[in-house]
C-alpha cells in the first residue's frame, strides 16, 4: 500500500475491467454490413428518379461494421458513463432522481408509442385523454387555473411564460419594460427576460438568502412587468414572504412568475397558486421523473391563472359538445405555437404514470423524503464544510469551499475527486451568491446507505485536502481520461471526426 497517497479507501468504487474503444469510424472497414437481406425481387429505381434534386450524393464517409461490432461498440462506451442507475447523482438544481421502469413500460405501449400527431382526433382519444388528465393533475398540484404542455424544457417554459406576461400587459395597452430578478436566480431567468425583450433589473438577496421585501418595494413601479422568482431558491430556501412579495407586485399591476424547476421540494405540501403566483413552469424531467441529462427530451409545462389563459399557445385540448376530446386552434389572442405539434408527448405519458403510481400521498411522501435526505447530508457535513446560509434547507443544501480553499483546493477539485469515490459530482460554483459553491441535491431516491457512502466520501476528501492536497488537485485518478483542460474544451471544441490524411 506504499503508493496509496490518499487517506481513505473509497467504500463504493473499485477498479473493474473497462475496455478501450476507438471511434466507430476508425473501426470501419469497407463492405461490412450489419444485416442480410433476401435477393431483391422488385425492379430497382435509383434514388434520383424518386427524390429528384432532394437526393444527397455527398454522404461522406459512413462507418461500415458488423452487427456484433456495433453492439460491442456502444455497450463498451456505455460502461464509461456514470448514470443514475449506477449510483447517487447529487447534481444540485437538476433533481437527478430515479426514473421508474414502469414509466418506460407505459410509454412504449404500442398505441401510444406509434400514435401519429396527424392521426384524426377520433382516433386519438387516448392520447388526448392523457394530455387532459396530466393537465388536470398538474393544475391541481400547482393550484393554478390552466396549463400548456407545449414547452420542451424548463428554459423554454420560462420563455413561454414570459411571452404570456408580455401579451397580458400588451393587451392592456401598457407594455412594460422591465423584469426584476434576484441575484440567486438560475441563469436561464435573466436570459429569458432578455430574449423576450425586457430589461433585467437585479434584486439583491438579504442575509438569509431571500428576497428583501423592502428592497423589492423600492424597485417595483408601473414599468415592472414581473418578478421572476425561483422558489425554493437555488440555495434550497423557501421564500417565506412569498405572499407579501406577490402583494407588492400586484399593487403595482406587475405579475409574479415562479420558476418551478424546484417543485420537488413543494409537491403535495404547498401550491404556488395559493400563495400569489400568476404563472410558472414545471420541469417534468426533474420533479416528475422523466429522463434527462443526455437521456432524452425534456418537458416544461407552463401553468397560469385565468387572466393569462387567452394568451396560451395553441392548440389546447378541449372537451367538445359531443363529449369527445379535441384540439382547439382558434385562439385569437394566443402567443402562437412554441413547439411542433403538442410538445414532447412521450414525457407526458411518463410523468402521468409517475403521478398516478404515487397518488397524492405518495407524492407528498416523495417531497418529504427529498427534504429529509438533503437535511441528512447537511447535518452530517455541517462540521466539515462551511454553510454560508443557515436558513432551513429544503430539497438541496449549498456549502462553500472556503475552509478547504485555504489549502488551494476548490469546489471543482473536490467534485473531480468525488468521481474516484464512485459518485457523480455535485453542482459546482452555482449559485453565484455563494463563492465556491458546492450544491448538493440527493433527491428522495437515495437510501440511507448510499447517503452514508456519499458523506464518507466527502469527509475523506476533506481529510485528503488537509494531508495531501495535490492528490485531490490531480483527480480524477480512476477515470479513462484524466483532468481535462476545460477552458480549451469549451473555447476550441473539436466536434467533428475527419479521416486522417494519408501521408
Ligand atoms: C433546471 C432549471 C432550469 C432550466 O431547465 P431546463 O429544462 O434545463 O431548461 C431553470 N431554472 C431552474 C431553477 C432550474 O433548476
Amino acid at each position: 500500500m506504499a503508493e496509496e497517497k490518499f487517506v481513505g479507501t473509497p467504500l463504493k468504487a473499485a477498479t473493474h475491467v473497462n475496455q478501450n474503444e476507438n471511434l466507430i469510424f476508425e473501426k470501419s472497414s469497407p463492405g461490412k454490413k450489419a444485416y442480410k437481406l433476401p435477393p431483391l425481387d422488385v425492379p430497382t429505381v435509383d434514388a434520383h428518379t424518386l427524390l429528384g434534386d432532394s437526393t444527397r450524393s455527398d454522404l461522406g464517409v459512413m462507418p461500415e461494421l458488423s452487427e456484433i461490432e456495433i453492439v460491442r461498440h456502444f455497450t463498451r462506451l456505455s460502461t464509461w458513463n456514470y448514470a443514475i442507475d449506477l449510483g447517487m447523482y447529487p447534481l444540485g438544481s437538476c433533481t437527478m432522481k430515479y426514473n421508474p421502469r414502469v414509466n418506460e413500460l407505459v410509454s412504449r405501449l404500442e398505441g401510444l408509442a406509434e400514435a401519429h400527431p396527424y392521426q384524426p382526433e377520433q382516433l386519438s382519444q387516448g392520447s388526448l385523454g392523457i394530455m387532459k388528465l396530466l393537465s388536470e393533475c398538474l393544475v391541481e398540484i400547482t393550484g393554478m387555473d390552466t396549463i400548456t404542455l407545449q414547452p420542451a424544457a424548463g428554459a423554454h417554459g420560462e420563455f413561454t411564460g414570459i411571452l404570456l406576461v408580455r401579451a397580458y400587459h400588451g393587451s392592456k395597452g401598457n407594455p412594460r419594460k422591465k423584469i426584476l430578478i434576484p441575484d440567486s436566480a438560475h441563469g436561464t431567468n435573466p436570459a429569458t427576460a432578455a430574449v423576450c425583450g425586457y430589461q433585467v433589473e437585479n434584486l439583491k438577496s438579504n442575509a438569509q438568502g431571500m428576497v428583501d421585501v423592502a428592497e423589492l418595494e423600492k424597485l417595483v413601479d408601473e414599468d415592472t412587468a414581473a418578478l421572476m422568482l425561483t422558489n425554493p431558491s437555488t440555495i434550497g430556501v423557501f421564500e417565506s414572504e412569498i405572499h407579501k412579495i406577490a402583494d407588492v407586485l400586484h399593487a403595482k399591476g406587475a405579475l409574479l412568475y415562479m420558476d418551478g424547476a424546484n417543485m420537488n421540494a413543494l409537491v403535495g405540501k404547498v401550491r404556488p397558486g395559493d400563495f400569489g403566483v400568476d404563472v410558472m413552469h414545471l420541469n417534468l424531467h426533474k420533479t416528475f421523473s422523466t429522463p434527462h441529462g443526455g437521456g432524452g427530451p425534456g418537458s416544461g409545462p407552463v401553468a397560469c391563472k385565468k387572466i393569462l389563459e387567452p394568451f396560451l399557445p395553441a392548440p389546447v385540448v378541449v372537451t367538445k359538445a359531443d363529449g369527445t376530446l379535441g384540439l382547439e386552434y382558434n385562439r385569437p389572442q394566443s402567443v402562437g405555437r412554441v413547439r411542433a405539434f403538442y410538445g414532447n408527448f412521450g414525457m407526458f405519458i411518463r410523468a402521468l404514470a409517475y403521478i398516478l403510481a404515487n397518488g397524492p400521498d405518495g407524492l407528498r411522501q416523495t417531497t418529504e423524503d427529498a427534504v429529509l435526505n438533503a437535511n441528512y447530508v447537511r447535518a452530517k457535513l455541517e462540521d466539515t464544510f462551511e454553510l454560508p446560509y443557515k436558513t432551513r434547507t429544503l430539497h438541496e443544501v449549498v456549502f462553500s469551499d472556503r475552509l478547504q480553499a485555504r489549502n488551494g483546493v476548490k469546489t471543482g477539485d473536490f467534485a473531480k475527486r468525488l468521481i474516484d469515490y464512485g459518485f457523480h459530482p455535485y453542482t459546482t460554483s452555482f449559485p453565484m451568491i455563494v463563492p465556491g459553491a458546492m450544491m448538493i441535491e440527493p433527491t428522495e431516491s437515495e437510501s440511507k446507505e448510499e447517503l452514508d457512502l456519499f458523506v464518507d466520501a466527502m469527509r475523506q476528501i476533506a481529510q485528503e485536502v488537509a494531508e495531501n492536497p495535490q492528490h485531490v488537485l490531480d483527480a480524477p485518478h480512476s477515470t479513462r481520461v484524466a483532468r481535462m483542460d476545460e477552458t480549451t474544451a469549451a473555447r476550441k471544441p473539436v466536434l467533428r471526426w475527419k479521416p486522417e490524411q494519408a501521408s
